[in-house]
Protein backbone atom coordinates (compact mmCIF):
# COMPACT_ATOMS: atom_id res chain seq x y z
CA UNK A 1 0.00 0.00 0.00
CA UNK A 2 1.40 3.40 -0.84
CA UNK A 3 1.38 5.95 2.00
CA UNK A 4 -0.83 8.86 1.19
CA UNK A 5 1.10 12.04 1.47
CA UNK A 6 0.08 13.96 4.70
CA UNK A 7 -1.29 17.78 4.68
CA UNK A 8 0.47 21.16 4.87
CA UNK A 9 -0.47 21.41 8.46
CA UNK A 10 0.83 17.69 9.51
CA UNK A 11 4.19 18.40 7.43
CA UNK A 12 4.70 21.51 9.26
CA UNK A 13 3.77 20.73 13.18
CA UNK A 14 6.02 17.21 12.53
CA UNK A 15 9.01 18.28 10.51
CA UNK A 16 12.02 18.15 12.53
CA UNK A 17 11.15 15.95 15.40
CA UNK A 18 13.98 13.89 16.12
CA UNK A 19 12.74 10.53 15.93
CA UNK A 20 15.55 8.73 17.81
CA UNK A 21 15.16 11.65 20.87
CA UNK A 22 16.36 10.15 24.04
CA UNK A 23 13.51 11.44 26.44
CA UNK A 24 10.97 10.88 23.61
CA UNK A 25 10.23 15.05 24.74
CA UNK A 26 7.56 16.25 22.07
CA UNK A 27 9.20 19.51 22.14
CA UNK A 28 12.79 19.68 20.08
CA UNK A 29 14.85 20.85 23.00
CA UNK A 30 16.96 23.86 22.99
CA UNK A 31 20.03 23.43 22.54
CA UNK A 32 21.67 26.07 24.50
CA UNK A 33 25.66 24.86 23.11
CA UNK A 34 28.13 26.42 21.63
CA UNK A 35 29.76 23.78 20.70
CA UNK A 36 29.76 19.87 20.72
CA UNK A 37 32.62 17.47 21.94
CA UNK A 38 34.03 15.72 19.14
CA UNK A 39 34.19 11.69 18.63
CA UNK A 40 38.19 12.66 17.28
CA UNK A 41 39.86 14.96 15.71
CA UNK A 42 38.31 15.55 12.04
CA UNK A 43 34.57 13.13 12.84
CA UNK A 44 31.72 14.76 15.09
CA UNK A 45 29.79 12.36 17.07
CA UNK A 46 26.35 13.20 14.88
CA UNK A 47 27.40 16.37 12.66
CA UNK A 48 27.35 18.85 14.98
CA UNK A 49 31.00 20.64 15.54
CA UNK A 50 29.89 24.58 16.37
CA UNK A 51 27.09 26.13 16.55
CA UNK A 52 27.42 28.78 14.21
CA UNK A 53 27.66 25.98 11.38
CA UNK A 54 24.87 23.57 12.95
CA UNK A 55 23.00 23.35 15.62
CA UNK A 56 20.38 20.41 16.36
CA UNK A 57 17.67 23.61 17.29
CA UNK A 58 18.06 25.58 14.45
CA UNK A 59 18.18 22.14 12.39
CA UNK A 60 14.74 21.52 13.27
CA UNK A 61 13.31 24.86 12.68
CA UNK A 62 15.41 24.57 8.95
CA UNK A 63 13.57 21.36 8.66
CA UNK A 64 10.13 22.87 9.26
CA UNK A 65 10.73 26.05 7.01
CA UNK A 66 11.63 23.90 4.59
CA UNK A 67 8.78 21.56 4.86
CA UNK A 68 6.25 24.39 4.79
CA UNK A 69 7.56 25.08 0.76
CA UNK A 70 8.01 21.39 0.29
CA UNK A 71 11.24 22.79 -0.60
CA UNK A 72 15.04 21.02 -0.67
CA UNK A 73 16.89 23.22 1.76
CA UNK A 74 16.15 26.37 3.67
CA UNK A 75 18.40 28.42 6.33
CA UNK A 76 17.68 30.01 9.23
CA UNK A 77 18.92 33.49 9.95
CA UNK A 78 19.45 36.29 12.55
CA UNK A 79 16.85 38.20 10.70
CA UNK A 80 15.65 38.94 6.95
CA UNK A 81 17.85 41.37 6.58
CA UNK A 82 20.62 38.79 7.80
CA UNK A 83 18.78 36.14 5.15
CA UNK A 84 18.49 39.24 2.38
CA UNK A 85 22.17 40.15 2.71
CA UNK A 86 23.36 36.17 2.62
CA UNK A 87 21.36 35.39 -0.67
CA UNK A 88 22.87 38.78 -2.50
CA UNK A 89 26.18 38.22 -1.30
CA UNK A 90 26.07 34.45 -2.75
CA UNK A 91 24.29 34.98 -5.96
CA UNK A 92 25.82 38.29 -7.03
CA UNK A 93 30.02 38.91 -7.17
CA UNK A 94 30.72 42.94 -7.45
CA UNK A 95 29.80 44.21 -10.48
CA UNK A 96 26.65 42.18 -11.03
CA UNK A 97 23.44 44.31 -11.53
CA UNK A 98 20.48 43.34 -9.05
CA UNK A 99 16.88 44.98 -10.47
CA UNK A 100 14.59 45.97 -7.56
CA UNK A 101 11.03 46.58 -7.65
CA UNK A 102 10.33 50.27 -7.23
CA UNK A 103 7.74 49.58 -4.11
CA UNK A 104 10.05 47.18 -2.38
CA UNK A 105 10.33 47.69 1.35
CA UNK A 106 12.58 50.24 2.33
CA UNK A 107 14.48 48.62 4.73
CA UNK A 108 15.65 45.84 2.31
CA UNK A 109 16.31 48.33 -0.33
CA UNK A 110 18.60 50.38 2.34
CA UNK A 111 20.96 47.36 2.52
CA UNK A 112 21.30 47.53 -1.49
CA UNK A 113 21.87 51.42 -1.30
CA UNK A 114 23.95 52.02 1.13
CA UNK A 115 25.87 48.49 2.27
CA UNK A 116 26.01 46.27 -0.76
CA UNK A 117 26.41 48.96 -3.54
CA UNK A 118 29.62 49.78 -1.43
CA UNK A 119 30.63 46.13 -1.98
CA UNK A 120 30.20 47.33 -6.13
CA UNK A 121 26.67 45.61 -6.14
CA UNK A 122 24.90 47.61 -9.44
CA UNK A 123 21.20 48.05 -8.97
CA UNK A 124 18.44 50.14 -10.47
CA UNK A 125 14.13 49.80 -9.75
CA UNK A 126 11.36 49.08 -12.05
CA UNK A 127 7.66 48.77 -11.75
CA UNK A 128 7.72 44.89 -12.10
CA UNK A 129 3.83 45.28 -12.67
CA UNK A 130 4.73 46.52 -16.18
CA UNK A 131 6.00 43.05 -17.52
CA UNK A 132 7.48 44.80 -20.94
CA UNK A 133 9.51 47.41 -18.66
CA UNK A 134 10.58 44.84 -16.87
CA UNK A 135 12.31 42.72 -19.42
CA UNK A 136 14.02 45.95 -20.73
CA UNK A 137 15.22 46.92 -17.77
CA UNK A 138 17.54 43.65 -17.48
CA UNK A 139 21.03 44.52 -18.09
CA UNK A 140 23.65 41.91 -19.62
CA UNK A 141 25.25 41.45 -16.12
CA UNK A 142 21.85 41.68 -14.34
CA UNK A 143 21.92 38.64 -11.44
CA UNK A 144 19.23 38.91 -9.74
CA UNK A 145 15.73 40.20 -10.25
CA UNK A 146 14.40 40.95 -6.85
CA UNK A 147 10.22 41.17 -5.81
CA UNK A 148 7.97 41.01 -3.25
CA UNK A 149 4.29 40.06 -3.85
CA UNK A 150 2.21 41.51 -2.01
CA UNK A 151 4.89 44.83 -1.87
CA UNK A 152 5.39 46.21 1.70
CA UNK A 153 3.25 48.67 2.31
CA UNK A 154 1.66 49.19 -0.51
CA UNK A 155 0.40 45.87 -1.47
CA UNK A 156 0.84 45.31 -5.38
CA UNK A 157 0.96 42.43 -6.80
CA UNK A 158 3.24 41.39 -9.55
CA UNK A 159 2.89 38.31 -11.92
CA UNK A 160 5.95 35.89 -10.31
CA UNK A 161 5.41 33.28 -12.99
CA UNK A 162 5.78 35.73 -15.66
CA UNK A 163 9.06 37.70 -13.76
CA UNK A 164 9.95 33.87 -13.27
CA UNK A 165 10.09 34.04 -17.17
CA UNK A 166 11.66 37.14 -17.90
CA UNK A 167 14.59 35.97 -15.24
CA UNK A 168 15.66 33.08 -16.46
CA UNK A 169 15.58 34.46 -20.33
CA UNK A 170 18.20 35.88 -19.12
CA UNK A 171 20.12 33.93 -16.67
CA UNK A 172 19.11 35.62 -14.30
CA UNK A 173 17.49 34.51 -10.69
CA UNK A 174 14.16 35.42 -9.35
CA UNK A 175 14.06 36.01 -5.31
CA UNK A 176 11.03 36.98 -3.71
CA UNK A 177 10.63 38.28 -0.53
CA UNK A 178 7.85 36.22 1.09
CA UNK A 179 7.15 38.19 4.29
CA UNK A 180 3.80 39.67 4.18
CA UNK A 181 1.95 36.00 2.55
CA UNK A 182 3.97 33.92 4.53
CA UNK A 183 4.46 30.32 3.09
CA UNK A 184 0.66 29.26 4.05
CA UNK A 185 -0.90 31.88 1.84
CA UNK A 186 1.88 31.98 -1.29
CA UNK A 187 4.58 28.96 -2.32
CA UNK A 188 6.69 30.82 -4.76
CA UNK A 189 8.86 27.97 -5.68
CA UNK A 190 6.20 26.20 -6.93
CA UNK A 191 5.48 29.68 -9.38
CA UNK A 192 8.98 29.97 -10.86
CA UNK A 193 10.96 31.46 -8.16
CA UNK A 194 14.60 30.57 -7.29
CA UNK A 195 14.87 31.27 -4.01
CA UNK A 196 12.45 32.64 -1.54
CA UNK A 197 13.63 34.60 1.57
CA UNK A 198 11.43 36.01 4.80
CA UNK A 199 11.62 37.77 7.74
CA UNK A 200 10.03 35.63 10.34
CA UNK A 201 7.13 37.66 11.32
CA UNK A 202 3.61 36.25 10.12
CA UNK A 203 5.88 32.53 10.77
CA UNK A 204 6.50 33.18 14.41
CA UNK A 205 3.80 35.37 14.68
CA UNK A 206 4.16 36.64 18.72
CA UNK A 207 5.93 39.74 17.95
CA UNK A 208 8.75 37.70 20.58
CA UNK A 209 11.69 37.51 17.94
CA UNK A 210 14.06 38.68 14.69
CA UNK A 211 14.46 35.96 12.50
CA UNK A 212 15.10 35.41 8.55
CA UNK A 213 15.02 32.54 6.09
CA UNK A 214 16.06 31.14 3.16
CA UNK A 215 14.38 28.51 1.49
CA UNK A 216 15.41 27.14 -1.98
CA UNK A 217 15.17 23.87 -4.20
CA UNK A 218 18.34 24.35 -5.63
CA UNK A 219 21.50 22.27 -4.32
CA UNK A 220 24.52 24.70 -5.48
CA UNK A 221 22.56 27.91 -4.25
CA UNK A 222 21.92 26.46 -0.71
CA UNK A 223 25.48 25.40 -0.53
CA UNK A 224 27.00 28.48 -1.23
CA UNK A 225 23.98 30.80 1.30
CA UNK A 226 24.96 28.53 3.87
CA UNK A 227 29.02 28.93 3.38
CA UNK A 228 27.96 32.84 3.52
CA UNK A 229 26.12 32.39 7.06
CA UNK A 230 28.47 30.42 8.42
CA UNK A 231 31.42 32.53 7.22
CA UNK A 232 29.33 35.76 8.19
CA UNK A 233 27.69 34.52 11.25
CA UNK A 234 24.51 35.49 10.95
CA UNK A 235 22.57 32.87 12.27
CA UNK A 236 19.71 32.52 15.19
CA UNK A 237 20.48 31.69 18.56
CA UNK A 238 18.88 28.53 19.76
CA UNK A 239 16.61 29.53 21.49
CA UNK A 240 15.65 32.30 19.13
CA UNK A 241 15.55 29.11 16.23
CA UNK A 242 12.91 27.39 19.26
CA UNK A 243 10.28 30.33 19.13
CA UNK A 244 10.18 30.39 15.55
CA UNK A 245 9.65 26.65 15.30
CA UNK A 246 6.81 26.65 18.40
CA UNK A 247 5.26 29.94 16.29
CA UNK A 248 5.57 27.89 13.10
CA UNK A 249 3.18 25.44 14.35
CA UNK A 250 -0.34 27.60 14.42
CA UNK A 251 0.85 29.78 11.62
CA UNK A 252 -2.33 27.52 9.33
CA UNK A 253 -4.58 28.41 12.27
CA UNK A 254 -3.23 31.87 12.64
CA UNK A 255 -3.23 32.82 9.15
CA UNK A 256 -6.55 31.94 8.40
CA UNK A 257 -8.14 33.97 11.51
CA UNK A 258 -6.08 36.96 10.80
CA UNK A 259 -7.65 36.70 6.92
CA UNK A 260 -10.82 36.60 8.65
CA UNK A 261 -10.28 39.42 10.46
CA UNK A 262 -9.13 41.38 7.59
CA UNK A 263 -11.56 40.93 5.37
CA UNK A 264 -14.46 42.08 7.81
CA UNK A 265 -12.35 44.71 8.46
CA UNK A 266 -11.96 45.76 4.87
CA UNK A 267 -15.70 45.64 4.17
CA UNK A 268 -16.34 47.69 7.21
CA UNK A 269 -13.74 50.55 6.78
CA UNK A 270 -15.49 50.51 2.70
CA UNK A 271 -18.17 51.74 4.76
CA UNK A 272 -16.71 54.60 6.66
CA UNK A 273 -17.00 58.00 5.58
CA UNK A 274 -13.82 59.16 6.25
CA UNK A 275 -11.57 56.63 4.41
CA UNK A 276 -11.41 57.05 0.70
CA UNK A 277 -9.42 54.23 -0.40
CA UNK A 278 -9.09 50.85 0.96
CA UNK A 279 -6.08 48.84 -0.01
CA UNK A 280 -6.25 45.05 0.17
CA UNK A 281 -5.36 42.09 -2.75
CA UNK A 282 -9.10 40.16 -1.81
CA UNK A 283 -10.56 43.34 -3.21
CA UNK A 284 -12.16 42.83 -6.73
CA UNK A 285 -11.08 46.49 -7.59
CA UNK A 286 -7.56 45.78 -6.23
CA UNK A 287 -5.49 46.31 -9.84
CA UNK A 288 -3.66 43.04 -9.51
CA UNK A 289 -6.66 41.17 -7.79
CA UNK A 290 -6.82 38.33 -10.64
CA UNK A 291 -3.02 37.98 -9.90
CA UNK A 292 -3.55 37.34 -6.27
CA UNK A 293 -6.35 34.99 -7.13
CA UNK A 294 -3.98 32.45 -8.91
CA UNK A 295 -1.12 33.46 -6.49
CA UNK A 296 -2.56 32.93 -3.37
CA UNK A 297 -4.64 30.53 -0.72
CA UNK A 298 -6.21 34.28 0.55
CA UNK A 299 -5.22 37.69 1.22
CA UNK A 300 -3.35 38.16 4.35
CA UNK A 301 -3.47 40.35 7.01
CA UNK A 302 -1.80 43.38 6.28
CA UNK A 303 -4.66 46.43 5.00
CA UNK A 304 -3.53 49.60 3.77
CA UNK A 305 -6.32 52.61 3.27
CA UNK A 306 -6.36 56.04 2.73
CA UNK A 307 -7.90 58.65 4.95
CA UNK A 308 -9.70 61.92 3.82
CA UNK A 309 -7.73 64.88 5.84
CA UNK A 310 -4.30 64.21 4.27
CA UNK A 311 -1.08 63.34 6.47
CA UNK A 312 -2.75 65.37 9.08
CA UNK A 313 -5.81 62.98 9.45
CA UNK A 314 -3.48 60.04 8.88
CA UNK A 315 -1.13 60.47 11.95
CA UNK A 316 -3.67 61.65 13.89
CA UNK A 317 -5.87 57.95 13.65
CA UNK A 318 -1.98 56.44 14.24
CA UNK A 319 -2.31 57.95 17.42
CA UNK A 320 -5.33 57.39 18.36
CA UNK A 321 -5.84 54.05 18.38
CA UNK A 322 -6.01 51.74 21.75
CA UNK A 323 -5.85 47.99 20.43
CA UNK A 324 -4.15 48.63 17.69
CA UNK A 325 -0.70 49.36 18.85
CA UNK A 326 1.47 51.74 17.25
CA UNK A 327 4.29 49.65 16.01
CA UNK A 328 7.02 49.01 13.25
CA UNK A 329 6.71 45.86 11.72
CA UNK A 330 3.19 43.03 11.27
CA UNK A 331 2.34 39.69 12.05
CA UNK A 332 1.90 39.56 15.60
CA UNK A 333 -1.28 37.80 16.81
CA UNK A 334 -2.05 41.65 18.48
CA UNK A 335 -3.26 44.02 15.61
CA UNK A 336 -0.69 47.11 15.28
CA UNK A 337 -1.13 50.71 13.13
CA UNK A 338 1.85 52.21 11.42
CA UNK A 339 2.19 55.71 9.16
CA UNK A 340 5.02 53.89 6.79
CA UNK A 341 5.56 57.38 5.27
CA UNK A 342 7.66 59.07 8.78
CA UNK A 343 8.25 54.93 10.26
CA UNK A 344 9.59 52.28 8.45
CA UNK A 345 9.43 53.75 5.01
CA UNK A 346 10.90 57.33 6.06
CA UNK A 347 14.74 56.55 5.35
CA UNK A 348 14.43 56.20 1.58
CA UNK A 349 11.37 58.01 0.66
CA UNK A 350 13.04 59.98 -2.12
CA UNK A 351 14.17 57.01 -4.34
CA UNK A 352 11.05 54.46 -3.87
CA UNK A 353 7.83 55.01 -5.04
CA UNK A 354 6.05 57.43 -2.94
CA UNK A 355 3.91 56.60 -0.35
CA UNK A 356 0.67 58.49 -0.60
CA UNK A 357 0.66 61.24 2.87
CA UNK A 358 -2.99 59.61 3.72
CA UNK A 359 -2.00 56.14 3.90
CA UNK A 360 -2.07 53.86 6.87
CA UNK A 361 -0.65 50.89 7.18
CA UNK A 362 -3.15 48.16 9.45
CA UNK A 363 -2.00 44.36 10.66
CA UNK A 364 -4.92 43.21 11.87
CA UNK A 365 -4.78 40.35 14.53
CA UNK A 366 -6.87 37.64 15.71
CA UNK A 367 -8.61 39.61 18.59
CA UNK A 368 -12.55 39.83 18.05
CA UNK A 369 -13.34 41.39 14.96
CA UNK A 370 -16.14 43.75 16.50
CA UNK A 371 -13.54 45.07 18.79
CA UNK A 372 -10.98 46.08 16.09
CA UNK A 373 -13.48 47.72 13.84
CA UNK A 374 -14.51 50.02 17.40
CA UNK A 375 -11.06 50.76 18.19
CA UNK A 376 -10.72 52.08 14.21
CA UNK A 377 -14.04 53.77 14.25
CA UNK A 378 -13.79 55.51 17.49
CA UNK A 379 -10.54 56.57 16.21
CA UNK A 380 -11.08 57.81 12.93
CA UNK A 381 -13.92 60.01 14.99
C1 LIG B 1 10.56 43.11 8.09
C2 LIG B 1 10.88 42.84 6.68
C3 LIG B 1 12.21 42.60 6.27
C4 LIG B 1 13.39 42.70 7.22
O1 LIG B 1 13.35 41.68 8.14
P1 LIG B 1 13.96 41.82 9.64
O2 LIG B 1 13.62 40.50 10.22
O3 LIG B 1 13.29 42.97 10.28
O4 LIG B 1 15.43 42.01 9.46
C5 LIG B 1 12.43 42.34 4.93
N1 LIG B 1 11.42 42.31 4.03
C6 LIG B 1 10.13 42.54 4.39
C7 LIG B 1 9.07 42.53 3.35
C8 LIG B 1 9.84 42.84 5.72
O5 LIG B 1 8.57 43.09 6.04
Amino acid sequence: MTKKPVGWSTRVIHAGREPKQRTGAVSVPIYATTTFELAEVGRSQAGYVYSRTHNPTRSALEECLAAMEDAKHALAFASGLAAIDAVLRSTCRPGDHILLAHDMFSISFRLVDRVLSDWGLEYSMVDQTDLEATRAAIRPNTKVLWTESPSNPLLNIVDLVALGEIAHESGALLIVDNALSSPYLQRPLTLGADVVVYSTKYIAGHSDVINGAIVTDDDLLAESIQFIQNSTGGTPSPFDAWLVQRGAKTLALRMEKHCDNAEYLVEQLQRHALVSQVIYPGLVEHPQHKLAVEQMRRFGGVVGFRVKGGAEAAIRLCNSTELFKLVEGFGGVESSIMYPREMSHSTNANRLEPIPEDFVRISVGIEEPGDLVDDLYRALG
